[in-house]
Order: C-alpha cells, then structure tokens, then sequence
C-alpha cells in the first residue's frame, strides 16, 4: 500500500470518528484518551514486553542490528509504513508519542532500530512530492518477507549542530540529467546497511543552510559505501556508521520536491528575500519532530523507574525496604514527578503539531531537551537506587543510562535546544 493510499484509508476507515479531523482546525486538547488509541498502545506496550524486553541485553552486548525482532515487528503490522502512517495521521497528534514511549520502553537500541526508518520517511513526506512518496516510502520498510531500513543523513565530521557548514556537494549534469554527489556523512543511524539511503547536500554554498536540498540514493546505487561504524556507549543495538559518497549518481527524479522548485527556491535565496518563511518553515519541521524523539525518552526514563521503584519495596536493609527511608522515597517522587512533567510537554507539543498550532515558545524544543535531561537523570538515580546491581550489567538500569545519555546530544544536542528556545522567547540573536 503506498503513503498516499494509507492516508486515504486512515481518512475514510471510521466515518464516525470524521468530527476528530476537527482536531486539526483547532479543537480542544484533551488529555483523556479514546479507546481505539489505547488499544494502540497496549497492542504495542505487549510488544514491547514481551519481544523487544526480553532481547535487549543480548543485542546490546552484539552491537548488531536486532532484525529478527524487526522482522517479528513486520509480521505483526508494527514495523509498516502503513503503521506509521496510520499514527501520524491521527488527529490528536498523541498516537506517536504514545507508540515511540512504549516501543523504548522496552528498549532504546532495539526502538530505535524500529523506528530509525522513519527519520528518512519524515524527510521524504516534508520535502518530496507524491510522487517520490508514493515510490520510496514503501522501499524504505521492505515487506514482512523481506525487511529493508532507510537512513537519514544530514550530519558530516565538521557538520553537526553546524548544519551550515556542510561540505557533502551535489552537482546538476545537465547533459545526463542527474545529480552528482560527493562527500561523507556521519553518525547515520542503519547507515550502508539501509536501502535507501536519503542525503543531504549543498548545492550553492554561498547560501549555507539555504542552498540545500535533499536527495534520496536508491538501493545499490554506485558510489555510495558505509565508513567506520561506531562503537557506542549507549544504544548500542542501533547501527551508527559514516556514509561515504564518491561521485554518487542519481536521476533528476531523486532530488526531493524537483528540479524546478529548487530553482525557485535558490533564486529567492540569491535575490535575499527571506523566501516567504522559508526559515519559520524548516523550524516548524524541527519543531514537530522534536516531540516524539522527546517520547522515546520519557519510554526510557519510565522504564528504569518502574524497576527502581519494584527494588525499593523488595530490598531490605537495616530491617526495613529501603523505600521506607525519605533518601529513597523522595528520589522516587522527584523521578516520577519529572517524568509526567515531561510527557505532559511531549504531548503538548505533539498536539500542536498536528494541530498546526504556532510554536510560540519553542515548544517542540522544550519538550525534547526535558525529557532528555530528565531520562539521564532519572536513570541516573535509578542506578543510585539499586546500590551495586545498578552498577552491573545484570540488571537494566546500567543500560538505561548509557542509552538515556543520547538524548541530550542527537536530534539537537540540549544546549541547542535552549539556543532555539532562548531566540524564540526573546526575539534576539543569540550566538
Ligand atoms: C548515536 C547517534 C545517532 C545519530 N543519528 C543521526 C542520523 O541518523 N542522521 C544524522 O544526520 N545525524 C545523526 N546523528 C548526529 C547528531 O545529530 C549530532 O551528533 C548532533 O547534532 C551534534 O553534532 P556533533 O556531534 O557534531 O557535535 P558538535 O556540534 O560538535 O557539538 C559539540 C558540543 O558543542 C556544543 N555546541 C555546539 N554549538 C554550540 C552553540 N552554538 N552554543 C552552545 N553549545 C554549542 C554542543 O551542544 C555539544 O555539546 C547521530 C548521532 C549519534 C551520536
């Protein structure tokens, strides 16, 4: 089923639920959530415990791609781009956030193993046509026979929160009417194991971040191979590579959005009209995709406090469970106070995403760099609670930690994260 079907059916499955869509004009919030979205999210809370749970350790101690879980997620219609599509069609913008927190709740490496596709999806949705929706998504996810991952890759060596500085080059060959491209890419998550592969590059320098555009690189396509794939700390069952890309070729067709909208688009960049909100356009991108990236960290921190708090009851010393002490309890209360706090902002601005609210205070922004902040905290903690065990691999909160750590530093690192809020809140620049 293509993107563009899968939106059609997800539109016309329940005409009695048609009055929700009204969500999107700008209905109410609600925090109470409909049967059908439960039913979502214990379907995929089952998953989690009992599939992607179990087989954290062991992918975490292979540093491999776990694909037969991806491949038992396939089976089941979770890891589809129907699935995914379904979810962020939804109309209260909270189906995602929900199934991103219970899929790394069960596991971070393994989540992310799940869901890393959708980073190329999402960039192929933002800036493709239908066209090139209805062509590469479905490539992207395989079928349940034959699995296949897509990766994102934006960020280069000298090139990471620096977006500007990107040196990975795309030149038109009119004659053959394709594009060359020329660079290396790092910290692509499934990078060189992907499929397709979906790249930025810049095509007018001069115009930094503005005269860039973004290009999918179709299966076994010449020239492109995986570099160094790194040895993390964290996260470890997700792959992570360097792509390196040597006088790649691909068809006009593989420019996201085509030839002539970027024309457009480099011409106004080059007269210095700020293109009718061009900027507000990709910072409301960022913004929306922040609060799901937010939710898979509120999954992690719940899940270590969820054992710390099943230790605390259990553990004796000094004749009584170690809850019982106001070191414990309180640690606990704090932990659990910031981890609602956190989802509390993550659906916030999930919401308004999908309800094409105006971020006014950054609010995808927000709700990422706290949840973040919160998971290495609160897993943090949970290790202090479990005394020495937290400290071993035996027990999963040690995994925890070194998992929660990156959400402070990828998809924005925190001190980027208060630089867009900072700038939002107070109109200034701040450098
Ligand atoms: C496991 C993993 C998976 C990833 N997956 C992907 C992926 O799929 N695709 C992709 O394109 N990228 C991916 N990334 C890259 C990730 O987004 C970058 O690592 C991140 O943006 C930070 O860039 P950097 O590592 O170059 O750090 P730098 O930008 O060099 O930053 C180093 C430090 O300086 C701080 N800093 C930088 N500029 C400022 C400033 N102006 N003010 C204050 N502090 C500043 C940063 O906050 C950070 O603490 C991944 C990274 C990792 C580790």
């Amino acid at each position: 089923m293509s993107a563009a079907e899968a939106t059609a059916e997800t539109v016309t499955r329940d005409p009695a639920k048609a009055q929700n869509r009204d969500v999107v004009e700008g209905a109410g919030f609600s925090l109470e959530i409909g049967e059908e979205q439960r039913e979502i999210r214990d379907w995929v809370h089952t998953f989690a415990a009992e599939v992607i749970r179990p087989a954290a350790h062991e992918w975490d101690e292979r540093e491999e791609t776990p694909w037969p879980v991806i491949q038992e997620a396939a089976k089941i219609g979770l890891y589809s781009l129907d699935f995914f599509a379904q979810q962020w069609l939804e109309p209260t913008g909270l189906n995602i956030p929900m199934v991103m927190e219970e899929l790394f709740w069960g596991d971070a490496g393994i989540g992310l193993s799940i869901v890393g596709t959708t980073l190329a999806s999402v960039a192929v949705v933002a800036n493709g046509t239908p066209e090139q929706l209805g062509e590469w998504s479905p490539q992207m996810f395989g079928t349940p026979d034959d699995v296949k991952v897509a990766a994102f890759c934006s960020s280069e060596p000298d090139a990471g929160s620096d977006v500007g500085a990107m040196r990975t080059r795309a030149i038109y060959d009119e004659a053959k009417d394709e594009w060359v491209i020329n660079g290396t890419k790092t910290w692509a998550t499934n990078g060189g194991i992907a499929d397709v592969h979906v790249v930025v590059a810049s095509v007018d320098p001069e115009l930094g971040t503005r005269g860039q555009a973004s290009f999918v690189i179709p299966p076994n396509t010449d020239g492109l191979a995986q570099g160094q794939k790194f040895h993390k700390h964290g996260i470890r069952a997700s792959h992570t590579a360097e792509v390196v890309l040597n006088n790649v070729r691909v068809p006009a067709s593989c420019l996201l959005g085509g030839k002539e909208k970027l024309d457009e688009r480099l011409a106004r960049a080059r007269e210095g009209t700020r293109s009718s909100g061009s900027g507000n356009a990709s910072m409301a991108t960022f913004e929306a995709s922040r609060p799901s990236v937010g939710a898979q960290a509120v999954g992690i921190a719940r899940a270590a406090y969820e054992v710390a708090l099943d230790y605390a009851k259990t553990r004796v010393q000094f004749g009584r469970p170690i809850v019982e002490n106001q070191g414990i309890a309180f640690k606990l209360a704090d932990m659990k106070t910031s981890i609602d706090a956190s989802r509390l902002l993550v659906w916030r601005a999930a919401w308004m995403a999908r309800s094409g609210k105006r971020f006014e205070s950054a609010e995808g922004s927000m709700s990422k760099l706290y949840a973040g902040e919160t998971a290495v905290r609160v897993t943090g903690e949970a290790m202090q609670i479990l005394g020495g065990n937290g400290y071993t691999r035996e027990y999963p909160v040690e995994r925890m930690a070194r998992d929660a750590k990156i959400y402070t530093i990828f998809e924005g690192t925190s001190e980027i994260q208060r630089l867009v809020i900072a700038r939002t809140i107070s109109g200034h620049k701040i450098p």
